[in-house]
């Protein structure tokens, strides 16, 4: 039996379906990053069945669905109720549940699916469509089709969400209709490979990663070299279908004539004579500074649910900072900060930032974030808008001086901080933190902040927030020296 969901990791990759079907222990297991999507998915979908009246809840879970199916009928006959939440549906041998079915005219129904998303992607088409065809099969009539997404433009007000301001009811009746033979297409094509003993021939490719990054990806990857044209630095679509045409698996083996952006030139040629590339103005662009030295990064958060009184969803709240210290003779001194209330961190870490920076210093960040984030520090607060202003021409990406300037081999095309980072100062590993990226600093915090965390727990993220964020900004000192002693020895 298909479910909604395997239908449309089918449609990303049949053999993801095969294997879910019958080897799902070789899915990496769910992240908690990804377990707090899930979470703020269920969230989300439970307040917008607040913006509907008398509705019920087919309360039973997956593992009951043919009683959920008996449920959704006896409701769906009752006319005082006009909206169900979770109605289950089971025909030619694929389930649903359907986020919310409201009662229409002429007894009509809408299908509405909730996404905890800012917009409408190419994949929710689908997944409305493949509803669609299943309440068709099981009688319904269909009058309109809607996604509802969260409005990114809704500014909360501080006491309660206003539901009619936070969610965007998009149309998609027309593209649930268009959709409906491609969709009896693909189910038959995937009914026939899950039928089949072995599972389809597939490589991995783009579409691992596209719209989602298959949870089968460490599995299928587990042999394949660091040279595998995926990890050509920037390549597109494009370019993967030629050099598969062309029969062509790893950077090595691309020929001479085919054409390569500069960057993927260079990893190619450190690739084949197992050398670095270091252009003749790294050292000029790394010394082009003004002490104290200031190497600077932030951590921020992006909640679906806007939290704090004048925020939108999914604005990005910087609540920590880390700042290393550079002096003309040597000196490395570190400031920080991290917000340990639950408030609106922002006036505070802009104030604190302006302490540290001060008025003097070439600051290097990784990235353009940093500067995304003090510009709209600085429109927030009018009053320190000089001062915030102040910092961007000090700015210095050090992330762009390398990727025009250097390139190491064991870079593997990424230009990320945990890509550069082993690469030229090995002895510093992430891997020995207990928080190792941002995405999992944001969530860390969001349970720092949880009223429900126990206070010892509490104290533990917070020291391993500070670890973490004062870790990425020392990486970055060392990886200027590295970088340095590798222009001497040239
Ligand atoms: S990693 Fe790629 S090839 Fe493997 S199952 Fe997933 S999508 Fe298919």
């Amino acid at each position: 039996m298909l479910s909604k969901s395997r239908f449309l990791a089918g449609l990303q990759c049949p053999l993801s379906l095969w294997y879910l079907c019958f080897k799902p222990e070789l899915a990496t297991p769910v992240s908690p990053f990804q377990q707090a999507l899930f979470d703020t998915g269920h969230e989300v979908g439970l307040l917008a069945a607040r913006r509907f009246e008398s509705g019920m809840l087919i309360a039973e879970d997956y593992l009951h669905h043919q009683e959920a199916v008996r449920k959704t009928h006896s409701a769906m006959a009752d006319e005082d109720i006009k909206a169900l939440f979770e109605p289950a549906f089971l025909e030619d041998d694929i389930r649903i549940r359907v986020d919310v079915l409201e009662r229409a005219e002429r007894s009509k129904w809408n299908l509405i699916e909730v996404k905890s998303t800012a917009s409408v992607k190419e994949i929710h088409e689908f997944d409305v469509a493949v509803q669609y065809r299943v309440l068709r099969d099981a009688g319904l009539d269909i009058a309109r089709v809607y996604l509802m997404h969260l409005n990114n433009k809704y500014v909360y007000g501080g006491t309660e969400l206003n539901l009619k301001g936070l969610f965007t009811l998009f149309d998609l009746t027309a593209q649930a209709r268009s959709l409906q033979n491609e969709i009896d297409r693909k189910l038959k094509a995937l009914k026939t490979m899950l039928g089949k003993a072995q599972p389809p021939n597939i490589a991995p490719s783009k579409h691992c990663t596209s719209p989602y990054l298959c949870r089968f990806w460490e599995h299928c990857t587990r042999e394949m070299s660091e040279n595998w044209v995926m990890n050509l630095h920037g390549i597109t679509h494009k370019k993967i279908d030629q050099l598969e045409a062309a029969g062509v698996t790893t950077i090595d083996e691309i020929p001479e004539t085919f054409p390569l952006t500069q960057i993927q030139e260079r990893q190619k040629q450190c690739i084949d004579f197992a050398c670095d590339y270091i252009s003749d103005k790294l050292a000029s662009q790394l010394l082009d500074v003004e002490y104290p030295l200031h190497f600077l990064d932030f951590e921020t958060v992006a909640p679906a649910l806007p939290h704090y009184a004048r925020t939108r969803p999914f604005q990005t709240i910087p609540f920590q900072w880390s700042d290393h210290i550079l002096g003309k003779d040597g000196t490395l001194d570190h400031h920080e900060y991290l917000c340990m209330e639950d408030k609106d961190p922002q006036a505070e870490f802009a104030q604190t930032l302006l302490s540290t920076l001060g008025e003097t210093g070439t600051i290097f960040i990784w990235a353009p974030y940093e500067r995304r984030i003090i510009t709209e520090l600085s429109e927030r607060f009018p009053n320190l808008n000089l001062e915030l202003n102040a910092l961007l021409p000090r700015l210095n990406d050090l992330n762009a001086i390398i990727r025009k300037n250097y390139y190491h081999r064991n870079f593997n095309g990424s230009f990320s901080l945990k890509a550069v980072l082993p690469a030229l100062v090995p002895d510093m590993d992430y891997a020995a933190l207990e928080i190792q990226e941002g995405a999992t600093a944001s969530l860390e915090y969001l349970r720092f902040l949880n009223a429900k965390t126990p206070a010892a727990e509490k104290e533990n993220i917070k020291s391993n927030l500070m670890t973490y964020c004062g870790f990425d900004t020392l990486a970055m000192v060392h990886i200027r020296e590295a970088l340095l002693q590798r222009v001497n020895k040239k």
